[in-house]
């Protein structure tokens, strides 16, 4: 292989990004609806190996451990509060349309395109957008702190020249908040006995 060619995961020298068939909007949906159950008596019998405990990494080994696997979580930093998910200040999306300003999943799809370049998987972008929705709720029931209107309800604001007002915000520290209700959660089942954390690894 030449030194300029693109480096690639598998061995035959394909890059299999694994994205389901279908149309766009639908090919997760429909994965997600036909893939099979594991039977929950079956789930503490498999061993699921996480690498990273930020955002992502956090909250998959909290939830995979809910579920009944066991996790192990590897992490390169002394704690998983050393993510670089702490630095994202600004907020986190979801089309909710809580300000009734026209925002939908798929502008927040078309934005996240756009603002990603056109360089992002196009499927796995449309699932994040469908799955907004219910990561606010999620990180709200973690009791991350994002602000609220005078009345209770959920804040938004328009955020990386967005014309929609959908950013979840914690003041100038939503990064932070979302990394300690993430690490909250990963603590929890660390303490149950279903994630074990190799830190410094
Ligand atoms: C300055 C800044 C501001 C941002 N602002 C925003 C914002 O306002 N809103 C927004 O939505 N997004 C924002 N982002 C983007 C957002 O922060 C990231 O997309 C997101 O946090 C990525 O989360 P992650 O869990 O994938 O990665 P990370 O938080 O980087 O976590 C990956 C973890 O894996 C560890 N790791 C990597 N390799 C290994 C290995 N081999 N073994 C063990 N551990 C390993 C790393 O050390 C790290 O702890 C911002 C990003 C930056 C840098």
């Amino acid at each position: 292989m030449a030194s300029n060619a693109p480096r690639t995961p598998s061995s035959n020298g394909s890059l299999d990004s694994a994205v389901p068939p279908g149309p766009l909007p639908d090919k997760w949906t429909d994965y997600k609806a036909k893939a099979k159950l594991i039977n929950p008596a079956n789930k503490r019998k498999y061993s699921v190996i996480v690498v990273g405990s930020g955002l992502a990494g956090g909250a998959a080994a909290a939830t995979l451990s809910e579920l009944g696997y066991q996790v192990k979580c590897f992490c390169y930093q002394d704690s998983p509060r050393r993510a670089h998910s702490i630095a994202a200040q600004g907020g986190i999306n979801g089309a909710k349309n809580y300000q009734n300003d026209g925002d939908s999943v798929w502008r927040l799809f078309y934005d996240t395109i756009k603002g990603g370049d056109f360089r992002s998987r196009e499927a796995n972008v449309h699932l994040l957008a469908e799955i907004s929705l219910q990561i606010i709720d999620q990180c709200a029931a973690q009791g991350v702190p994002f602000a609220r209107e005078y009345g209770g309800a959920l804040a938004n604001r328009s955020f990386g020249g967005a014309q929609v007002s959908r950013t979840f915000y914690a003041r100038g520290q939503t990064g932070q908040q979302l990394l300690l209700g993430c690490y909250q959660a990963l603590e929890k089942e660390i303490a149950k006995g279903g994630v074990k954390m190799h830190p410094r690894t």
